[in-house]
């Protein structure tokens, strides 16, 4: 099977996780602190956070965003459902805007929309998630135009989006939002086997997230209540988790952001050559924003069920079963069985259905070979009969 999307590991990652597992520190060492400074460096950020998971990563920005009871945490339906989960985490309510139909990123123009009705309701958002799809950054600036007029924050979760740029600016610069969050599970980008990063430029949410990712508890005296008793003093002074990453995670990370820059771009040549290899198919091929540098963690096809003779599900079952390691990238989330009991229903938002109903994600990761890419194309051609 060909999959979706895979990790790739080289001898040096191999050497770099080996030598700490020699070395005094498992966790909580010099590794940990040394992937964020590449990762704060890379993206052009003050601040960046190592965590366990993007979920964690979301949660904690969440939290010192002061999400909580009675708050509402505003999302797209295209997404993993980590995205809309951090804000039930934190006792919120969710809600959902509509995607754009040529990016599939939540819509600028459904989030005016949504914006206007909940001021005159009085349920505007505390924090919206902006997912960046397949790496292809949303429209931060008209984002950022409403969230100044209506007072949210904002979170970037751009799990599929690292090493992808907006307006010439690496993704996690922060200029439109508030934190951004990274993942490192080994379908995306860069992997640490499981993991994530938050970053920001505010001191205060990097403080804060610092201490939500280990307990709640500090050693720096300037944040205790008094005078440390001694050298073996912490205190703890907010309801913390163990959201830690560890340093064989961090070493891991350390040897593949060597490679990020190379990764993207071999993404960006597979994803050219499937736009040439496709062309003039019954499909719609992914659209490229002239402002974007995409990640291309995703190549997301959508079917043209007009003109084909076969269901999105049967070509779907047909590439599996000849060894195309096909995906779908994202059931809506308001459909799920967990949120259809808070009141979502089908219908909800048509835009986001329907891309459902026509996507379809073919492999793409940075160990591909053109072979790989050939058989992909052929097997796809054989199924849509054309
Ligand atoms: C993968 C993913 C997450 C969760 O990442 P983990 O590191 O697995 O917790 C969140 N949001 C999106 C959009 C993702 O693709």
């Amino acid at each position: 099977m060909i999959p979706y999307g895979r990790q790739e590991i080289s001898q040096a990652d191999i050497d770099a996780v080996t030598e700490v597992l020699q070395s005094d520190f498992l966790t909580q060492g010099p590794k940990t602190p040394l992937f964020e400074q590449l990762i704060a460096h890379k993206v052009s950020a003050k601040h960046a956070l190592a965590v366990n998971s993007a979920t964690s990563a979301l949660h904690i920005a969440c939290l010192v965003l002061g999400v909580g009871k009675g708050d509402w945490l505003w999302t797209t339906p295209i997404t993993f459902v980590a995205s809309a989960n951090c804000g039930l985490y934190c006792g919120a309510k969710v809600d959902f805007v509509d995607i754009d139909p040529r990016t599939y990123n939540l819509s600028p123009t459904a989030l005016e929309q949504k914006l206007i009705t909940a001021e005159r309701d009085g349920k505007l958002p505390k924090v919206l998630v902006a997912v960046h799809l397949c790496g292809q950054p949303c429209d931060m600036e008209a984002i950022h135009k409403l969230s100044q007029r209506y007072g949210f924050k904002i979170i970037e979760d751009a799990s599929h989006a690292i090493g992808g740029q907006y307006k010439g600016q690496y993704i996690g610069s922060g200029h439109y939002s508030d934190i951004t969050v990274f993942s490192f599970h080994p379908v995306k980008i860069i992997t640490t086997a499981e993991g994530g990063m938050a970053v920001t430029n505010n001191d205060q949410l990097a403080e804060k997230m610092n201490l939500y990712r280990s307990h709640g508890i500090t050693r720096e005296p300037h944040l205790m209540t008094h005078e440390p008793d001694g050298p073996w003093y912490y205190q703890q002074i907010e309801l913390g988790y163990n959201y830690r990453m560890t340093e064989l995670q961090s070493a891991l990370g350390i040897s593949q952001m060597e490679r990020l820059d190379q990764y993207v771009a071999r993404r960006h040549e597979l994803a050219n050559r499937y736009d040439q290899l496709l062309q003039n198919l019954p499909l719609t091929l992914p659209w490229q924003h002239p402002d974007s540098y995409s990640g291309r963690h995703l190549y997301v096809i959508r079917l043209t069920l007009d003109r084909l003779k076969k269901t999105h599900r049967e070509i779907f079952e047909a590439l599996r079963a000849e060894g195309i390691g096909v995906n779908l990238h994202y059931i809506p989330v308001h459909t799920q069985p967990h949120y259809q009991q808070m009141g979502f229903k089908r219908g909800d938002y048509p835009e986001a259905e329907r891309y459902y109903q026509e996507a379809m994600s073919l492999p793409v990761f940075s160990a591909m070979t053109e072979q790989q890419q050939d058989k992909v194309v052929h097997v796809l051609k054989g199924i849509l009969q054309v």
